[in-house]
């Protein structure tokens, strides 16, 4: 089990990576099917665990998320989350949990001598309109171009070469760095050539970025210790029981694959 808290006391740098919109189904298959080698060989031996999102769409996940909530297990028992913002005097937290004395994961973090890095894909990470900018607007620094955005169909490239490089300049104190992959969310029938975006384009996608995922964390961790989350925020609907998209209550976007790493 990972102990958050001494985590977070030994100040090891954390990756939080989003794969947007990846549904839990599609991660399963490319991993049984082989098509995401280098992130088999970091996942645990089981590959992704199933769970369920606290949100149907990248907003509200992602304000989960940074609130300190991330995906649950599809089944009664949990296991201690881990890190809490300090709950009303009348709740019991368990001694596993980190608790910040903060309003959000973020500000917690900072708390503890943390720099907070947002790398953004899709526009709700862009600062293009107002409201993308409310979630950037929750980290000491954020970055995002157009080519970090899924139309890009090498996104997943430029976002880890900027994230490597951001990384590099923090190497003497503890960063919490947020990469939300695009290149799984819509646009992504380019990867078979088509304009339909399916559940198979979503895979393809998916093997796409698994090569520079895989070098992000390797590289990451050649010298370091970090605490590595790999999630998605959503699914995507692909015409399952006449649904499309995101935004609904549907199975298929409420699984999502999740992964939390100490390597
Ligand atoms: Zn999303």
């Amino acid at each position: 089990m990972i102990d958050a808290a001494e985590i977070i006391r030994s100040r090891t740098s954390i990756l939080f990576v989003t794969l947007d919109s990846l549904r839990y189904d599609t991660a399963r298959t490319a991993y049984d099917n082989g098509l995401t080698p280098a992130l088999a060989s970091l996942l645990p031996a089981t590959g992704w665990e199933h769970r369920q999102t606290p949100g149907t769409f990248t907003l509200p996940a992602h304000m989960a998320f940074f609130s300190g909530f991330l995906p649950k297990l599809p089944q009664p028992h949990q296991p201690p989350r881990l890190w809490e913002c300090r709950p009303p005097a009348f709740k019991t937290v368990l001694p596993q949990t980190f608790v910040f004395d903060a309003p959000n994961l973020l500000a917690g973090l900072a708390q503890h001598g943390y720099r907070s890095i947002c790398v953004g894909g899709v526009t709700y990470f862009s600062r293009q309109t107002p409201l993308g900018s409310v979630l950037p607007d929750l980290f000491d620094e954020d970055h995002w171009r157009p080519e970090f955005c899924s139309p890009e169909p090498d996104s997943t490239r430029h976002q880890v070469d900027h994230a490597l490089e951001i990384a590099e300049r923090y190497e003497d104190r503890p960063v919490y760095l947020f990469v939300n992959i695009s290149a799984t969310h819509v646009p992504h029938g380019h990867y078979l050539g088509d304009s339909r975006d399916t559940l198979a384009s979503q895979q393809a996608a998916l093997a796409y970025a698994d090569a520079h995922l895989g070098r992000l964390i390797t590289t990451l961790t050649a010298e370091h210790r970090w605490l590595i989350i790999l999630c998605a925020d959503h699914g995507d609907a692909f015409g399952e029981d006449g649904y499309q998209g995101r935004g609904i209550a549907h199975p298929v976007v409420m699984n999502v694959p999740y992964a939390a790493i100490l390597r």
